[in-house]
């Protein structure tokens, strides 16, 4: 299995950013419809400020790569996506160390610490109608394959259309929230297509 060094890394981080500054409008959008209308804004500030942290201070590995988008999205994210994705990837490069270079597997690995670490912090849990509903799946098929985490991702967003929202803001709507799709499940498949983009198809 190809090896992903850290200049991959930092290309997905890179692909995610244009990804979210291409989207913003539309994470946006949802979130004005079950939430305070500030998602698209608060990823774009983020992942801005992520490609500029990167351009500044090239990251040494992939686990340090991710440090440092997690570290910037703490820091410059007010919304509760900010301290989530932030922990998210802060804790999946944690878990890769100081490897030069992981598999896919490894990666999928890594992947499910962090994601069971956005879990414990946001205290949500998978049909919740949150980013989880997304980023679980995708980690579940990830070991498949990159092409198999996207369209998990995807699924996993179309998912939280008809339920009722348990954690965030959401859930201050009760019923209301149903019929929606959550923004963050919506920013979490741009992050997983970005990583499939990045890999390439056929790889793997
Ligand atoms: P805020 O809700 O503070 O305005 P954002 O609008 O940037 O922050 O992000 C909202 C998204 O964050 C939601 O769509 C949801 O996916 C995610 N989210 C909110 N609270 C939680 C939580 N407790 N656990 C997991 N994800 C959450
Ligand atoms: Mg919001």
């Amino acid at each position: 299995m190809a090896e992903l060094d850290t200049g991959f890394f930092v290309r997905w981080l890179t692909a995610a950013a244009a990804a979210v500054e291409r989207e913003a409008d539309t994470l946006t959008e949802l979130d004005s419809a079950i939430g305070d209308a500030d998602h698209g804004v608060n990823m774009r500030r983020g992942f801005t400020a992520v490609t500029a942290a990167l351009a500044e201070k090239p990251p040494a590995s992939p686990g340090a790569a991710l440090g440092l988008a997690g570290r910037t999205l703490v820091s410059k994210v007010g919304g509760a996506s900010g301290p989530l994705y932030g922990t998210l990837l802060r804790r999946t490069g944690r878990e890769l160390g100081d490897a030069a270079t992981v598999s896919r597997e490894d990666l999928a690995r890594a992947l499910g610490v962090g994601v069971e670490a956005v879990a414990a912090l946001g205290g949500a849990a998978e049909g919740d109608k949150t980013m989880l509903d997304a980023l679980l799946p995708a980690v579940r098929a990830l070991p498949r394959s990159f092409a198999a985490a996207r369209q998990a991702a995807s699924e996993g967003a179309v998912a939280t259309v008809p339920m009722r929202a348990r954690r965030g803001r959401a859930s201050y709507l009760g019923d209301r929230s149903i019929g929606h799709e959550d923004p963050g499940a919506a920013s979490s498949l741009l992050l997983v297509s970005a990583l499939e983009q990045t890999a390439g198809r056929g790889d793997g």
